[in-house]
């Protein structure tokens, strides 16, 4: 069987810390999809269509590596893609803390499905997206936190 793993977000916007975990999880996977969360509670800043475009322009040359969008409970959606792990990473305790919640009730809602955490490399830690986004927002220069992509529109508002 195809070990496949979702790696789901937000990635509002996708940063090299997200990168970086994508990347190591690829030896242990046949396939990966990175799955943007269509999340009603948090609002977007970047729009669906440019987040999608751009991590897909992060890994075009990848073919282990799938983007889509998805709507509803992340462990439907891994049945739906026939995908028996669900990968996160970790930054801090207050992430552990948060994906300890979650993972356990995903595991009592599907047995089948695991959740695998890879720990952020050291200077990844302190990159998240809102402090991204809020560089962005007062035009400064986020480059180094972001994967390098060929787009003319790249991490334009
Ligand atoms: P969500 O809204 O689901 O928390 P995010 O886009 O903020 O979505 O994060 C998706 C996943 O990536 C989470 O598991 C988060 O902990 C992880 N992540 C975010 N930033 C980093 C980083 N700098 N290094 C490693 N993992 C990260």
């Amino acid at each position: 069987m195809e070990r496949i793993a979702i790696f789901p977000g937000s990635f509002d916007p996708f940063t090299v810390g997200h990168e970086s975990i994508v990347n190591r999880a690829l030896p242990l996977f046949d396939k990966v999809i990175i799955a943007i969360g269509l999340n009603s509670e948090k609002n977007q800043f970047f729009t669906l269509e440019k987040r999608l475009r751009w991590i897909k322009s992060a890994f075009k040359n990848n073919p282990k590596i799938e983007v889509e969008t998805f709507n509803g409970l992340t462990v439907e959606y891994c049945k739906e893609k026939k995908a028996n792990f669900i990968l996160r990473g970790l930054r801090t305790a207050a992430d552990f803390e948060y994906e300890r919640a979650i993972a356990q009730i995903n595991k009592k809602m599907e047995h089948d499905i695991e959740s695998v955490f890879l720990l952020t490399t050291p200077e990844h830690t302190m990159i998240n997206s809102t402090i991204v986004r809020d560089i962005i927002r007062h035009n400064g220069d986020a480059s180094q936190f972001l994967p390098i992509i060929d787009d003319e529109d790249a991490y334009k508002i």
